[in-house]
């Protein structure tokens, strides 16, 4: 399942690609994925004649701004893609279920074989409607994501983005000693913190020398300051390696390409191979119907 990294390599790619473009026809060849919406024609009549001014990222969702100050709000799920054309006569990959033509010819597809993700268009908030934010996001002191939580109310629930929400250790030991969450649990609860899903966890719990089953409230000063550096250390480091692409090979950037993160996975998918660190069997448990992959000699 794509998460932050994954998230934020498409981000990029189409912040390079599709900004300043209008957009011209759109085509709906799967409802599902626009389910949102009461109609297709609803979602087209809404992006149609469009301008993209902006393309930005919280937690997993994809947040392109329009020029009538809607936002088209793209979530992979567990298997979605989003695939550039140069033109209508590329092939379309089996499973595309939205095709965003651009009046330059090029296109956008949104392929997803299992259709578990989604786009919609959100509508800005009035101007005396109160948004309600997570308490988590909240804590921020600087950052877009408070902007974005704003504009688009449909994320206002999303807990602390590790790059768009400026939460400094503090406030983040605040945030562990008010819950008595398994650590995997707490991380991957995209209401507490956005964009960590179950391969990130395990490896920041790796590199944070800490359990996934260490209940949230336990930890030291010292092992919460660890949590707090790792969390965005082994993030960008995914990010700069476009991501992770498993054999699945579900994972592709718009331009199809895979990550090549899966190459430096300390511990996730290396059950039983010797622990970088130490040379122990790296272990696998099922924790919460997820696969959870750790050292035990390591981790604490
Ligand atoms: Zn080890």
């Amino acid at each position: 399942m794509p998460e932050l990294p994954e998230v934020e390599t498409v981000r990029s790619v189409l912040a390079r690609e599709i900004v300043a473009k209008k957009i011209k026809l759109v085509h709906v060849t799967d409802g599902r994925a626009v389910r949102r919406h009461k109609t297709a024609k609803d979602f087209r009549d809404q992006l149609e004649e469009r301008t993209i001014k902006s393309v930005e990222r919280l937690g997993k969702n994809i947040v392109v701004e329009l020029d009538d100050a809607h936002h088209l709000v793209v979530h992979l799920g567990m298997t979605g893609q989003v695939l550039r054309a140069k033109n209508a006569k590329e092939p379309k990959p089996k499973h595309t279920h939205v095709v965003i033509a651009f009046t330059t010819g090029e296109e956008l597809r949104y392929v997803d074989q299992r259709t578990f993700g989604e786009l919609y268009v959100a509508t800005p908030p009035g101007e005396d409607e109160v948004v309600e934010i997570s308490k988590y996001a909240r804590l921020s002191i600087g950052g877009n994501g408070m902007r974005i939580r704003r504009q688009v109310r449909e994320l206002a629930h999303l807990g602390i983005d590790p790059f768009e929400d400026q939460v400094g250790w503090d406030r983040f030991a605040a945030v562990l000693r008010s819950r008595t969450l398994a650590l995997k649990t707490l991380l991957t609860d995209q209401d507490i913190v956005a964009g960590i899903g179950n391969i990130y966890a395990d490896e920041i719990l790796f590199s944070a020398g800490l359990m996934y089953d260490r209940v949230s409230e336990s930890l030291s000063a010292i092992e919460i300051r660890r949590l707090h550096r790792t969390i965005p250390e082994v993030l960008t480091e995914a990010i700069k390696q476009g991501g992770t692409t498993l054999d699945d090979e579900m994972f592709l950037n718009p331009d199809g390409e895979p990550g090549s993160f899966q190459n430096d996975l300390q511990v996730h998918t290396r059950e039983g191979q010797p622990c970088y660190q130490c040379r122990t069997p790296v272990s696998k448990v099922t924790f919460h119907q997820r696969a959870t992959y750790f050292c035990a000699k390591c981790q604490g």
